[in-house]
């Protein structure tokens, strides 16, 4: 692919304009950062790679959520770990938003660090909210047993009443186009509004994989995928000029892909 540069815009709002009312995508740190996702996250990067990008103490991170406004609707994209530390609801409110009116909400995958905070004392977070997500994400965990299906499991109950399970290439309200980016788990999907890409778990240390996608962090549950779908993503951003939004970018939470001659 051509080589992409990142290059980390300043403002924390992205705006896309044109003829159409403006949307806004606002990164949310939910864990109080700075974060640093260690070297052994990524077990197959070799010594002289690490070294070459001068990243010894592994690659500067968060765990984030994303606020998409666009026709006229708070779109809340994940929801971060629900840790008494999250920060997502104090942010929220600054927004003017509370748990009570927020309306929207996708998912990106049934990872506890964009779930956690769907659930509060085993009841919803936000009751007055309609969540979409992957029917394939949806499907993989409740067929999944064990520990690590728990959470999942609960939340997908605890919203069952107001559930949409969208198909990869759906578009959702607000205009998202929903588009598969599987690897990472069996369903986890990307959501583009015009110039804006708001990427999920595809990216788990910037600094390393948009120069190097071929390395996944042990996360990524089927890593031949993960790599694949990466590569994908990020010659379709690069092709298109989108702007990178991120749940494990570091601040401002914001890349952009450029061509480079
Ligand atoms: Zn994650």
């Amino acid at each position: 692919m051509k080589k992409a540069i990142i290059c980390a815009a300043m403002a924390l709002a992205l705006a896309s304009c044109g003829q159409k009312p403006v949307t806004k995508a606002f990164w949310i740190e939910d864990k109080p950062g700075p974060s640093v996702q260690e070297r052994r996250i990524f077990p197959t990067v070799p010594d002289e790679i690490w070294d070459s990008l001068g990243l010894k103490d592994g690659v500067p991170s968060s765990i984030s959520c994303v606020l998409l406004q666009t026709e006229g609707k708070d779109i809340l994209i994940d929801a971060g770990l629900g840790a008494p530390f999250s920060q997502l609801l104090p942010k929220l409110a600054e927004f003017g938003i509370t748990p009570e009116k927020l309306k929207y909400v996708f998912i990106s995958h049934l990872h506890p660090d964009h779930i956690g905070g769907m659930l509060r004392d085993g009841q919803k977070t936000f009751p007055n909210a309609e969540v979409w997500i992957n029917a394939i994400e949806a499907d993989a965990w409740t067929a999944m047993e064990g520990d690590r299906a728990a959470l999942p499991k609960a939340v997908l109950s605890a919203y069952a009443d107001r559930l949409h399970r969208f198909q990869a290439g759906d578009i959702l309200p607000g205009g998202v186009k929903t588009i598969e980016a599987y690897g990472h788990t069996p369903g986890h999907t990307v959501f583009q509004k015009d110039n804006i890409l708001i990427i999920g778990d595809l990216i788990h240390g910037a600094a390393l994989q948009v120069e190097h996608p071929e390395f996944c962090a042990f996360f990524d549950m089927d890593q031949e995928a993960a790599v694949e779908v990466r590569r994908r993503i990020l010659r379709y951003a690069v092709d298109n000029k989108l702007t990178l939004c991120g749940m494990h970018l570091p601040a401002p939470g914001i890349i952009k892909t450029t061509y480079q001659d």
